[in-house]
């Protein structure tokens, strides 16, 4: 691999810690800057870990709560992975939202709806997490 290609790859992370077990955190602010100066691109975020996931969507107030009861009425069935270490509830709530996300960065941003913020969705807290952003481009 030559010198000007390994540059290109530079996986940037930052941490985010959680107060509650259910909880959605605008992070779009975060994560924009981990593409800062770049004008043209796409960006790659990525949540290593089983028990929290990533969204786009709107983030006012009361989609917040929604999103955080949405998830935790995974909470009121009988899974059997709760033998285990009881949690399936966020197993299965990141199964269904996912671990990651790309956005098109455009005239020096992210290229997102009128509405739509960047959120991680904790759904096995109170933990720190990280987030790890890629910026490919051009
Ligand atoms: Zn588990």
């Amino acid at each position: 691999m030559n010198a000007r290609r390994a540059r290109r790859f530079s996986v940037k992370e930052f941490t985010v810690h959680t107060s509650k077990e259910f909880e959605a955190l605008d992070i779009t602010d975060r994560v924009a800057e981990t593409a800062k100066g770049v004008k043209k691109g796409i960006l790659f975020v990525f949540v290593p870990h089983c028990t929290a996931a990533l969204i786009t969507n709107e983030f006012e107030p009361n989609i917040k709560q929604d999103y955080e009861k949405f998830f935790s009425m995974l909470r009121k069935e009988d899974w059997k992975h709760n033998k285990i270490d009881d949690n399936a509830d966020a197993h299965l709530g990141v199964a269904v939202a996912g671990s990651e996300q790309f956005f098109f960065i455009k005239d020096g941003g992210l290229v997102l709806g009128t509405w739509q913020r960047i959120i991680l969705m904790e759904l096995d807290g109170p933990r720190e997490r990280k987030v790890l952003c890629e910026v490919l481009s051009t």
